[in-house]
């Protein structure tokens, strides 16, 4: 392999958010672009495990202090995958069913990172490219350079995507013997604020940085959960390229979780069936503009507003909505968006869960998809409801900035807001509202909306060519 991508995440193995998509779907371009990519992640006993059959590639061990675990890497069988997809067992640390959320995720992460330079090590020909994705990976840009044991490592150039800066896995000093053997005085490339912080260390020991939008690497400049001056300070060697889409995933003419495939030609009756389904099996009106939401319930994604917008929405007799929400996260907020069933019977609904297949059907089958997030780095939600046909009502912050144009512009087909604000969230709904009685020109953008081109052809070729500019330094 050329190029190994390192993920905590990958669709459809294991998917929490946006980063499983993008690293399920990045290595399959850039294979089509002509490289030879791989994936290594962590093994979880879920249900995909428990559905496919792997060949054992390389047993080893992995230190954690005084603590040795075996390690096992297993190769998927799989023919739909078209490229070589490997994941780490790890009995005892990482083979649970979930990817996140336990206490012990720092012991977790770090023995991946170790089991996979590990297995690089004993490679006879080594990739020419390391890509690590997010926090879970963020050490290994510091072991390969730094730590004696991974010296057949340093050459190779590295690159640090940043789905998401709010995450930085921290933890404690006390931790610094889970490292492998390295020169102390290089410490300061794993510390932030007196702790070490995988998400700054791969920052300062990457080769290159990449954020998934351009409009994210410059408001981490002065918004990225105190990371803002290492990100100024490391600009020169940062990028930002806009995630692109999986359009053989997301592709509403062969889409084989919606209820009826469409394409642009067809759109009005797709749409309607699809429409019709969701409103049937969640008691909504199919005559009201359908709006929904879909994503994790958190402070990021602006969710704990949404109670009050859809109250005000609701309670709008101009705007006559449906409202359909899907998501899971934050308790109460998931609580308070439980609650407004009670009172907006047959004009609100909610699911709180994670469904994969239901959000296809929503994509496909809302008129509106409403983001007030507070951070966006890329969002993947605005560009699968593009290509689906439901416009997007976006705060325009990150890659909703740089995918989303209002309405009131030239060739603008979505609708913005520039604040996380309920009042603004509320009368950006009211405005899509007003749009949904003006037939003809919403039919128009809806057909506009899904001619435009997402796919990750342009964006698989901007990473290569990163990594050219890198092996030829
Ligand atoms: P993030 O990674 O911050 O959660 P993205 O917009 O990059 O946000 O990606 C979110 C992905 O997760 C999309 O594929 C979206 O459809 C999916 N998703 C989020 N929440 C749910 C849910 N409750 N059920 C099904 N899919 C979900």
């Amino acid at each position: 392999m050329e190029i190994i991508h390192i993920s905590a995440e990958c669709y459809p193995v294991a998917k929490v958010g946006g980063l499983a998509d993008v690293v399920g779907a990045l290595p399959k371009y850039q294979n089509k672009a002509g490289k030879k990519t791989a994936v290594v992640m962590p093994f979880y006993s879920n249900a995909f495990a428990a559905k496919n059959t792997y060949r054992l590639d390389h047993q080893n061990q992995v230190t954690l202090g005084n603590l040795t675990y075996d390690f096992e890497v297993l190769q998927l069988e799989n023919d739909s995958f078209e490229y070589p997809l490997y994941q780490i067992k790890i009995p005892g640390l990482l083979d649970r069913e979930n990817v996140y959320g336990y206490e012990d995720d720092t012991e977790r992460y770090v023995a991946f990172q170790k089991a996979v330079l590990n297995w690089i090590l004993q490679f006879e020909n080594k990739p020419k490219i390391i890509h690590c994705h997010d926090y879970h990976t963020g050490l290994i840009p510091f072991m390969a350079l730094q730590a004696h044991k991974y010296v057949s490592l340093k050459d190779i150039p590295s690159v640090l995507t940043i789905h998401n800066a709010q995450y930085q896995g921290q933890f404690s000093f006390d931790k610094l013997n889970y490292f492998p053997e390295y020169d102390l005085s290089y410490s300061g490339l794993i510390e932030w604020d007196q702790m070490i912080n995988p998400l700054a260390a791969a920052v300062k020991s990457a080769w290159a940085v990449t954020t998934v939008s351009p409009s994210y690497l410059i408001e981490l400049r002065s918004a990225a959960n105190g990371l803002e001056w290492l990100l100024d300070n490391e600009k020169g060697k940062s990028t930002g390229i806009l995630n692109g889409i999986d359009t053989d995933v997301w592709n509403p003419a062969t889409d084989p979780m919606i209820s009826k495939n469409f394409n642009k030609q067809n759109s009005l009756s797709g749409k309607r069936n699809n429409k019709m389904y969701l409103c049937d099996k969640f008691n909504l009106d199919p005559s009201k503009p359908l709006f929904a939401f879909i994503g994790r319930l958190v402070g990021e994604k602006g969710a704990e507003l949404l109670p009050q917008i859809f109250e005000n929405t609701l309670n709008n007799p101009e705007v006559n909505a449906s409202i359909l929400v899907l998501g899971s996260g934050d308790p109460a907020i998931e609580q308070a968006l439980n609650d407004l069933k009670a009172t907006h019977e047959g004009n609100y609904n909610a699911y709180i869960g994670y469904d994969e297949q239901l959000s296809h059907i929503i994509y496909a089958g809302a008129d509106f998809l409403v983001m007030p997030s507070r951070v966006e780095p890329c969002g993947l939600n605005q560009m699968y409801s593009l290509r689906y046909g439901t416009i997007p009502i976006v705060r325009s912050i990150g890659g909703l900035k740089d995918t989303i144009t209002d309405i009131s512009e030239k060739d603008g087909f979505g609708i913005c807001h520039e604040n996380t604000d309920v009042n603004e969230a509320s009368n950006a709904i009211f405005r899509a509202s007003e749009l949904f009685k003006d037939q003809p020109r919403f039919k128009r953008i809806r057909k506009q909306i899904m001619q435009i081109d997402h796919s990750w052809d342009s964006a698989a070729t901007n990473y290569i060519e990163l990594y050219q500019t890198l092996l030829n330094k």
